[in-house]
């Protein structure tokens, strides 16, 4: 049983890996996939150029051994959608004669509120089991549709052997944020803290986030 945590990771901080980190032990799974959305269609494009935020992602999945830097939307030309990658997902883990229990997709709340506008929204379940996370110190609303598809698809423990279930899961998670990150770094603030070693250290080395401004 795999999971995918996906995220511009801008950067990846410690909240990220914490999260993953209490899924796969909270519900067994053998990796988790940390899944850089290089181009995605439903947020403001990230700050730091792809080639940095990748980097950073494989220097803080390298201290965890379930935790897998993945690059498949770096990869793939256009728009990063969730229902192409899980999909090119399927596909490959089939080919690969993989065992076919779905992957678990992983999303903090005030992602999955945004779940409704994402491309092919309502058919992403049929392609996965979600898994979604409190996050802490962010009051986010769920609009009709999610109420009504949380009504549905809610359940209380995850059956791996098929796709289609809803699960939240109030385990304790870290209040730090990318942009609060990046707030603290443009104003000469430390951060080490909240970050990997490593990560820390290559954005010291690259100059990353020395303004707030996007790169494009
Ligand atoms: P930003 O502040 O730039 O929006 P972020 O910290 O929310 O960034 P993302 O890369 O956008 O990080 O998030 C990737 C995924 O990780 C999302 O599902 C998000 O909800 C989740 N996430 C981010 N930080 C935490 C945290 N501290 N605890 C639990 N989940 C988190």
């Amino acid at each position: 049983m795999i999971g995918i945590f996906g995220g511009t990771f801008d950067p990846v901080h410690n909240g990220h890996t914490h999260a993953a980190l209490a899924v796969a032990a909270e519900l067994g799974l053998s990796c988790i996939h940390m899944l850089l959305s290089a181009r995605p269609g439903h947020r403001a494009p990230s700050q730091t150029y792809n080639v940095h935020r990748w980097q950073m992602l494989q220097l803080a999945c390298a201290e965890h051994s379930i935790l897998i830097a993945d690059d498949s939307e770096l990869n793939r030309p256009g728009t990063s959608y969730t229902f192409d990658t899980l999909t090119a997902m399927a596909a490959s883990r089939s080919s690969a004669g993989e065992d076919k229990s779905p992957p678990v997709w992983i999303l903090g709340h005030d992602s999955y509120v945004t779940l409704t506008s994402w491309y092919r929204w309502d058919e992403i379940i049929d392609l996965c089991n979600l898994v979604v996370l409190d996050r802490p110190g962010q009051m986010t609303l769920e609009d009709r549709n999610l109420v009504d598809f949380s009504a549905q698809r809610q359940c209380e423990k995850i059956d791996h052997s098929r796709a289609g279930q809803m699960l939240r899961l109030p385990l304790p998670m870290q209040e730090v944020s990318a942009t609060f990150v990046r707030q603290q770094l443009s104003l000469g603030q430390s951060v080490s803290d909240l970050l990997a070693p490593a990560v820390s250290q290559y954005i010291e080395q690259h100059q990353l986030y020395i303004t707030t401004e996007s790169i494009v």
